[in-house]
């Protein structure tokens, strides 16, 4: 089979709410996003969620809405969640899951409310994946994927690459068959929560982010074989050519990263920093003062994406004459791949 590869490009029309429930969670992965002196420690009430919902649902109509956290399912009332966001008319919904499926959430949703599970897996192997996740990790998470697709319940799997895992992504294609998914996420390391802080959670460098050379070199590739497997496959473009064209989500789309303390941001890339462009006041979502991420994504340079430079400049190069080699796509534009004929 060959594949056809597209750059998913940015869409009024695809509005996303990826709304954090709560920022707690069973796990301690090395590289976890989450920022408590950022984004808190608060479990967001149920009423608040659906009031918060319907802000998004008459702000963006026919939005996206994935459901995260910490671990989503730890929240006791994500069901009456999901259905609320049915109701209100969002387009489709996703709760994305360490796979350890707490509140018996599979007996307690359909497939015909939740659109798809996406579960996080980073390695091939129980050994590379518990070494980032925790110990047994990898089971729980394949045999949770495996009851979902039991119960009817569509899948995806994400993979979110470091060096600790490279050497694995090829070898997911007959796992991922093997378990039933129909999408495939690779992620790029960001250089946020526990990833960004100077010793990490390992005690040394934080885990490392691969080198452009070791991304082109593996990462196209591994996911033009998964494709060839059937297997719809999302990963981003991560670097550009100078002569192709930037664009910045936070100009263009409309994707809200949403908090239970109340935070909304444009760019996932700016979640480490108090930069929000938006806040829920009580029930009112407001636009909060200037400077904030938007005033960011404003600037044009010649690098691309403006947070890469600011919090992970050792991405990039330059030539003797401090031109860039290349720019940094923004972290939300997406190359797709498929099987095609
Ligand atoms: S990365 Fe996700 S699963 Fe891992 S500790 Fe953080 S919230 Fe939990
Ligand atoms: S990642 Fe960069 S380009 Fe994308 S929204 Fe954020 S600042 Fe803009």
């Amino acid at each position: 089979m060959m594949t056809a590869s597209s750059t998913v490009e940015f869409t009024r029309r695809a509005a996303n709410v990826f709304f954090h429930v709560l920022t707690r969670c069973n796990l301690r992965c090395r590289h976890c996003y989450i920022h408590p002196k950022q984004h808190g420690r608060k479990r967001l009430p149920i009423a608040s969620i659906e009031r918060w919902l319907a802000v998004f649902a008459e702000r963006s109509p026919g939005a996206n809405v994935v459901f995260l956290g910490g671990e989503p399912t730890l929240h006791p009332d994500l069901p009456q969640a999901v259905r609320c966001a049915r109701r209100l008319g969002f387009a489709s919904i996703t709760i994305d899951t360490n796979g350890y499926l707490f509140n018996r959430i599979l007996d307690r949703v359909t497939p015909a409310e939740v659109d798809v599970f996406s579960f996080s897996l980073d390695g091939a192997t129980p050994a590379t994946n518990d070494g980032l996740r925790g110990q047994g990790s990898y089971d729980t998470c394949l045999e949770g994927l495996r009851k979902a697709r039991a119960k009817g319940f569509r899948t995806s799997l994400i993979y979110t690459v470091s060096r600790a895992n490279l050497h694995e992504l090829p070898r997911m294609g007959p796992l991922l068959n093997d378990l039933g998914v129909e999408r495939f996420f690779i992620q790029v390391l960001g250089l946020r929560g526990k990833a960004a802080s100077p010793g990490g959670a390992a005690g040394a460098r934080p885990i490392l982010r691969v080198s452009r050379t070791e991304w082109l070199e593996i990462v196209p590739a591994a996911a033009a074989a998964v494709a060839r497997r059937g297997i719809r496959v999302i990963y981003p473009k991560v670097f550009m050519a100078p002569h192709e064209t930037f664009e910045c989500a936070g100009r263009v789309a409309d994707n809200y990263f949403v908090f239970p303390n109340g935070r909304v941001y444009r760019c996932p890339l700016c979640e480490d920093l108090p930069i929000h462009s938006l806040a829920f006041d009580g029930d009112r979502l407001v636009e909060t003062p200037s400077m904030n991420e938007s005033d960011l994504f404003r600037l044009d340079i010649p690098e691309g994406c403006v947070m890469n430079k600011l919090i992970q400049p050792d991405n990039l190069t330059a030539t003797a004459a401090g031109v860039p080699e290349y720019k940094i796509a923004c972290c939300l534009l997406k190359e797709e791949i498929s099987a095609g004929s």
